[in-house]
């Protein structure tokens, strides 16, 4: 299948991309984030090119990515087994690229309502001792022990909420209104080819393997 995982940051891609691995475990899984980080490490002339970008929060331009893209699209596990797409495509020119380099079978929008994004985004931390991840609105410690304070459910460690400084809440408005932007043209350029499909992403770790199949257009 070639399909494309779209949504705003916070909505779980990550999570949703090992539900369909378990269904399509030979799709290639391109996040054009991950990409970019990795040559990043390996300080690569793309990861070069892309740095000032990322460290912005602002988006690569479109030729570097397209081009990226194109490059990994073109190679055989992709023509074998088909594609999932995380974080690509973007913005309009994104869009228009893909069409020409290839059709999709459909794009999987996941929706989430913005203040349980910030929830999710803004609430999260991990214990400091062994690294297990909480959040203080979802998912928080058993053992509350004071005011944002608890003991690690995994080590015991004590653990105090401290709010990332990347994360504050006006950085993350500002990147929800950028995603909405960008994203309003590109789900309509798709809408207008019937090729959405729509999931709730509040609990998709409750869907069955069957239900995920259903609302990927997965058939067999
Ligand atoms: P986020 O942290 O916003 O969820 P990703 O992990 O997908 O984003 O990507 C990290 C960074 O890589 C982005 O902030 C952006 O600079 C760059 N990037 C990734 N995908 C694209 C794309 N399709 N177009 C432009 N830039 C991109
Ligand atoms: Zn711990």
């Amino acid at each position: 299948m070639k399909l494309v995982l779209f949504g705003p940051p916070g909505a779980g891609k990550g999570t949703f991309s090992g539900q369909i691995k378990k269904i399509l475990p030979d799709i290639p899984h391109i996040s054009t984030g991950d990409i970019f980080r990795e040559n990043l490490k390996k300080q690569t002339e793309l990861g070069l090119k892309a740095k000032k970008y990322m460290d912005a929060g602002e988006l690569v331009p479109d030729e570097v990515v397209i081009d990226m893209v194109r490059d990994r699209l073109s190679k055989d596990d992709v023509k074998q087994h088909g594609f999932l797409l995380d974080g690509f495509p973007r913005t309009i020119e994104q869009t228009k690229a893909l069409d020409e380099i290839t059709s999709i079978d459909a794009l999987i929008l996941l929706e989430l309502d913005r203040e349980i994004i910030k929830k999710r985004i803004l609430g999260r931390f991990s214990c400091p001792e062994c690294g297990e991840i909480y959040n203080k609105y979802t998912l928080p410690p058993k053992d509350a022990i004071g005011e944002d304070k608890w003991k690690c459910d995994k080590c015991g460690a004590g653990i105090e909420f401290a709010q990332r400084s990347d994360d504050t809440e006006e950085a993350l408005e500002k990147r929800l209104d950028v995603y909405e932007k960008n994203a309003e043209p590109v789900i309509a350029h798709y809408k207008s080819k019937n090729l959405i499909r729509t999931v709730d992403s509040t609990d998709t770790l409750k869907m069955s393997e069957e239900e995920i199949k259903s609302a990927i257009g997965y058939k067999r």
